[in-house]
């Protein structure tokens, strides 16, 4: 096995965090397996060392050791360019200029059982020849499934809600899913989408262990990998940590932040007592 925590450095490790940290780390240990930690901090603007050596130091305090160096991604904006740039190439992307005044405007009311904002398409099929400075780009969902020529795109799921193999379904992804953005307005910056799946297949992840919140970009990453010739790992989405009134934590959440149980004198170990995994492996 062989498994990361990917933090994004935007805030203060949580209670939620430190599960999602505390089982991978745990189950890697239990299988003789491998732990690695990727800070994905390509948001320049949201990302700040400060919160990275805080993190690092959290993670350290509650025993948790990693294998190798940290990987970061902000050091590897050229891979994930490369990446972008042989999606264009195959036609799969275009430039967008919309605003989100004009998404907004030009989408119908939120649908049941739309997972997130699904664009509208005003900007499909521009060429990429058209792009702006400042234009985002999108995959174009569409020709996406049409280049991988009715392949089975799907991933297996052990987590306690969906478990089993998952087939992604073309025109439920694209109702649901639509044409995400893949780097972003502005900047020059690829997105969470593509850089996550891409360094999960470059860094040979067997088991992407993470929260339940992520579990609906997970056909995007794979739709992604599908694409870019890469395998697709297993995944395990853990249940969220609640607050006492049900409401899953924020970063903003910092009564939750493990820095504030240290200061008020909380042990490691009651901190495992607290997310409920007390028993997989600590200190190593
Ligand atoms: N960086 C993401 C976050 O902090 C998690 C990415 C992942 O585990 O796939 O929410």
């Amino acid at each position: 096995m062989r498994t990361r925590f990917a933090p994004s450095p935007t805030g203060p490790l949580h209670l939620g965090h430190a599960y999602s940290a505390i089982l991978a780390h745990g189950l890697a240990r239990a299988a003789g397996g491998t732990f690695l930690l990727r800070m994905e901090d390509t948001d320049l603007a949201r990302c700040k060392p400060e919160w990275e050596a805080l993190i690092i130091d959290d993670l350290r305090w509650l025993g948790l050791g990693w294998d190798g160096p940290v990987r970061r991604q902000s050091g590897r904006i050229a891979q994930y360019n490369m990446r972008l740039e042989a999606l264009a190439q195959s036609g799969l992307v275009y430039p967008c200029s919309c605003s989100r005044a004009d998404i907004r405007a030009a989408s119908s009311a939120p649908q049941e059982g739309v997972a997130f904002d699904v664009y509208p398409g005003i900007c499909r099929g521009r060429p990429m020849g058209d792009r702006q400075p400042g234009d985002a780009l999108r995959l174009d969902l569409a020709a996406a499934f049409d280049h991988l020529g009715g392949r089975h795109i799907g991933f297996d799921e052990s987590g306690p809600r969906h478990g089993g193999h998952i087939e992604i379904d073309a025109d439920l992804a694209k109702a649901t899913i639509g044409d995400v953005v893949l780097s972003r307005k502005g900047e020059d910056i690829v997105s969470y989408f593509l850089a996550s799946a891409f360094d999960d297949a470059d860094q040979a992840i067997s088991h992407v262990i993470r929260g339940e919140d992520l579990f609906r970009f997970t056909p995007i990453q794979v739709i992604l990998q599908g694409l870019l010739d890469l395998p697709t790992p297993a995944y395990y989405h853990h249940e969220l940590i609640r607050d006492p009134s049900g409401h899953r934590l924020a970063k903003r959440d910092d009564a939750r932040a493990i820095r504030k149980y240290r200061q008020d004198g909380i042990s490691p170990a009651e901190i495992r007592a607290m997310v409920g995994l007390q028993d997989v492996s600590a200190n190593r």
